[in-house]
């Protein structure tokens, strides 16, 4: 069933729902969902500096609301700032007019960190035909990925870090973390120089 539905989302137009970015342009696309997080966040965007690379912030408004200073580090910083929902609410139990709700309070925080884009990825990957229509037309884009670190269920750097190796990025790959405990730090410290050794590059996920 979960190959089926990649299959159908990988038929969807690009405008409509994107999963994952081109081939052939060896770009890759770092995100991270669920903060901005004191004490996690900064020191993430310190490590990202370090290797100077770009990635794009879904974060929960609620806690940007609480942490802004925090959020505009990450666009001062050229990073990009996405919406995943005002407090991160189980968008699969919740009617349409809630989750709407979500959508555009969260847009409302966000838009006062003067981006202006409108990438939303749903709590938990969550998407039903309904939300993705209204998406479309209300020009907010869904944004999901295509490599999932799993860095919420395997909870061990070692082994985040062994999967990496045996079933390595490809380009394109859109490659979700979370920025709500200190694993993607402990992670990407062994991984960025790797990839920036393999030559990979960085890009924001406005820019597909
Ligand atoms: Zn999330």
């Amino acid at each position: 069933m979960k190959g089926f539905r990649q299959l159908v989302r990988n038929m969807l137009p690009r405008w409509f729902f994107v999963q994952r970015g081109p081939l052939g342009k060896n770009v890759v696309y770092l995100s991270f969902d669920d903060g901005p997080t004191d004490g996690v966040t900064n020191a993430l965007l310190d490590l990202l500096r370090q290797y100077e690379v770009r990635a794009t912030f879904f974060v929960v408004a609620n806690k940007l609301e609480d942490n802004f200073a925090l959020g505009e580090r990450i666009v001062n910083e050229g990073h990009l700032v996405g919406n995943h929902s005002y407090d991160h609410i189980a968008f699969g139990r919740k009617a349409l007019p809630d989750q709407i709700w979500q959508v555009e309070a969260a847009h409302q925080v966000i838009a006062r960190l003067g981006q202006g884009y409108r990438g939303f990825r749903s709590p938990q990957g969550y998407w039903n035909l309904k939300l993705l229509i209204w998406l479309a037309i209300k020009r907010f884009r869904a944004i999901h990925w295509n490599y999932d670190s799993l860095d919420y269920t395997i909870k061990d750097a070692d082994k985040i870090i062994s999967n990496f190796s045996q079933r390595p990025v490809t380009d394109g790959d859109i490659i979700l973390f979370h920025d709500d405990s200190e694993l993607c730090i402990q992670v990407l410290r062994e991984m960025l120089p790797r990839w920036k050794e393999q030559g990979l590059e960085f890009g924001l996920l406005k820019d597909l």
